[in-house]
């Protein structure tokens, strides 16, 4: 049997940076689900769906086929064919995606893809319902999070040394508005599973984290 770690939390906790060096020192292949319900968001961007039709994006979702390859380790995403990974990091994307991941039809189709990946290989998967929906049977769940300042704040020096101009309150509002909306949406919203250990970054470097986060799957091997 793979063995399967989960990953959960808000946006900007460093989930992906994290899992990333995790499966890294482990040997694990790396799945980021976000860049999954990203790629669907981007289709529906591209079909000029909109957010608020719920029936639309049900009946469009159908027709976006989702993959996921590796190259130099790195997680690719293939939409219909076509390799969008570079696209999937726009806040545009990102705020679609994070409004039509509440759509049931658009979770089962890729919550199957998640599932499959996972029973295939040693995984480290991140995301917001791995650990309670996605896989509930998971060897080690990790709630990780962060206060929404030390987020905003990380986002603000990412897109600060790409060049981009950019606001902090904005970010942090941004960031506020898509957690409320991960944890108060009907299905699958983003929760601490019951058996995770929380991990609060706030105060601590990736290092730490990472070490943290093997100790504990050290401790339940
Ligand atoms: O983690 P990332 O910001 O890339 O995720 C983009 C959006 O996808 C999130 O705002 C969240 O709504 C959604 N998502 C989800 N379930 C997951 C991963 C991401 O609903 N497992």
């Amino acid at each position: 049997m793979p063995t399967n770690i989960a990953i959960d939390g808000p946006a900007g906790a460093g989930k992906s940076t994290i899992a990333k060096r995790v499966a890294k020192e482990l040997s694990f292949i790396y799945v980021d689900t976000g860049a999954m319900y990203r790629a669907m968001a981007l289709y529906l961007l591209k079909h000029e769906i909109p957010m608020e039709d719920a029936e639309a994006i049900a009946e469009s979702c159908q027709d976006a086929s989702i993959s996921i390859r590796y190259k130099n380790g790195e997680q690719q995403v293939i939409l219909n064919g076509e390799n969008v990974t570079a696209l999937l990091r726009a806040e545009e994307v990102g705020n679609m995606a994070s409004v039509s991941s509440a759509n049931p039809s658009v979770r089962k189709k890729l919550v199957s893809l998640q599932q499959e990946l996972a029973a295939s290989a040693d995984v480290v998967m991140d995301g917001r319902d791995i650990g309670t929906v996605v896989l509930p049977d998971a060897n080690v769940k990790i709630y990780l999070t962060a206060s929404s300042r030390t987020r905003a704040m990380r986002r603000y020096q990412e897109l600060q040394q790409k060049g981009e101009t950019c606001d902090l309150d904005a970010i942090e509002a941004d960031i506020k508005e898509r957690d409320y909306r991960d944890m108060h949406r009907e299905i699958s919203p983003l929760r601490q599973a019951e058996d995770a250990v929380l991990v609060d970054s706030s105060e601590m470097t990736i290092q730490e984290v990472c070490d943290a986060i093997i100790a504990v799957y050290e401790e339940k091997k």
